[in-house]
């Protein structure tokens, strides 16, 4: 199998494609807006919410402080349960060694639970190229591994494609009837998949958090089908990043109220799995080898950088996306890899290098609902900040200036004296908001180098009383 080539150059061309396509935004927004409702519902009911996402960043800044001995301390509870460890440097060994692991053991059928670590390194597409078949068995996965796409979100991948896409996908590649219900379509998925759980030999994961005191991993999910690519193969492999590791159960309590929560509102995913080492002697259940990849990718090189190593803090909930006003129009496939919106923004540079995708950083419009939204208080616009200024420092002048036409530039400067000049700022602002005065609070169409903005959404019209005057009457 193939993968989608990575396309993170070509984020303002995907981007222009998506917000033509009018069945894309509408799917987008009313799938983001019920995970939004969701959420905020299980938020309003947990008044001490501020104090546990608080208690989160701490946690993770503390263990991210201590992360090597935290990684020793697991390394040696997961080897005295009986399971093996292996630190992966990045994805091309993380995706041999369990290539090496299954020639060896005559494995040649792979079950997959959801996982965006093992899509990071592309790690069903080394295994299909080994000749092993690498299934996937969340539904979302499973649908965009037939369609030989991408996800496009970190929590539904699927989100982009309507029941009818999915109908024709099944009747095209399964040869089913189409036009069929959702459960028609789940219930064929399900007896698919029972049988190869039961056929193969290895199951591969990721987790969602790893516990140093007991080598445990924990793993969320609404499925089920990762209890079963844990429990039914005699061989259990995680991949997992080397930021997932929390000290002890008490964190991990903080943890499980926050994620859920953010990605679809529920108090409690419908099942969570703890898993330390392989099945015991006197255990009818479980994988009787296990296997732990602990998988670097970069992630070192992020932790030495105090501008950006917040970034590892992030636990996946996929909340920033489905806030972020320029995901919920352009959706996941545009960002080009794995990880869109606004962690992507960040993630996608830091992984695959700022000369790959050096556009992302500027496809935010800074309004920091990500960061308000962030069970762990990540400060995104910090961060994307911080990369834009980088690009501008490494690019070749001659990209930069074809990056920033000279409008812009010219825009920038003026910007910038104005604010200097608060008797100027006064004249101009007034006059513009005379000029672009409007009767519903929104500008259809703005002239010369403004009007790419208006080509695919309105401009929120000038304020008629603007902020020095309201300064001027609110100030004691
Ligand atoms: S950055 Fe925060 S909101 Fe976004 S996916 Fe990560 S944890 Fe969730």
């Amino acid at each position: 199998m193939t993968m989608e080539v990575p396309r993170t150059q070509d984020l303002e061309k995907n981007a222009q494609s998506a917000l033509q396509n009018q069945f894309l935004r509408k799917a987008l927004w009313n799938a983001t807006s019920r995970f939004l409702g969701s959420r905020q519902a299980a938020v309003d009911r947990m008044p001490e919410w501020e104090q546990w996402r608080e208690g989160a960043r701490q946690i993770k800044e503390e263990t991210l402080a201590h992360l090597d001995s935290h990684l020793e301390r697991l390394i040696r509870q997961v080897e005295a349960r009986g399971g093996v460890v292996f630190q992966a440097a990045d994805g091309p060994a993380a995706c041999r060694y369990i290539v090496d692991l299954a020639r060896a053991r005559g494995i040649w059928s792979v079950v997959k639970g959801k996982s965006m670590t093992t899509e990071e390194i592309g790690l069903a597409a080394a295994l299909e190229g080994a000749g092993i078949e690498a299934l996937e068995t969340d539904l979302g996965e499973y649908i965009v591994q037939l369609a030989r796409e991408m996800p496009s979100h970190i929590l539904a991948p699927a989100i982009h494609k309507s029941r009818e896409d999915v109908s024709t996908l099944f009747a095209e590649k399964l040869g089913l009837p189409a036009y069929q219900q959702v459960d028609e379509l789940t219930r064929v998925v399900r007896s698919q998949l029972r049988d190869k759980f039961l056929k193969a030999g290895m199951g591969i994961t990721g987790a969602n958090f790893v516990i140093a005191e007991s080598g445990t991993l924990v793993l969320v999910e609404n499925e089920g089908n990762i209890r079963l690519s844990t429990s039914l193969p005699p061989l259990h492999v995680a991949v997992v990043g080397r930021e997932k590791v929390l000290p002890g159960w008490a964190e991990l309590e903080v943890f499980l109220k926050l994620l859920p929560r953010s990605a679809t509102g529920q108090k409690m995913t419908s099942y969570v799995s703890f898993l330390s080492g392989p099945r015991k002697k006197d255990e009818r259940d479980g994988a009787s080898e296990f296997h732990l990849v602990l998988l670097d990718n970069g992630r070192s090189g992020i932790l030495r950088d105090p501008e950006l190593r917040e970034s590892l803090h992030c636990i996946r909930c996929g909340a920033c996306l489905n806030i972020c006003p320029v995901y919920r129009r352009i959706g996941g496939h545009a960002y080009g890899w794995i990880y869109p919106g606004p962690i992507g923004s960040v993630l996608t540079p830091l992984l695959l290098g700022l000369e790959q995708a050096q556009a992302l950083p500027f496809a935010s419009s800074l309004c920091g609902a990500c960061e308000q939204i962030c069970p762990v208080k990540i400060d995104i616009p910090r961060m994307l900040l911080a990369l834009r200024r980088r690009v501008v420092e490494t690019l070749p002048r001659a990209q930069t200036r074809a990056r920033f036409p000279r409008a812009l530039r010219g825009a920038v400067r003026l910007g910038s004296w104005l604010a200097r000049h608060p008797r100027w700022y006064r004249i101009v602002a007034h006059a513009v908001a005379a000029v672009t005065g409007s009767d519903n609070g929104w500008l259809h169409s703005l002239p010369g180098p403004l009007s790419g903005w208006t080509k695919s959404r309105d401009f929120p019209s000038l304020a008629k009383t603007h902020f020095q005057d309201w300064w001027k009457r609110k100030k004691p």
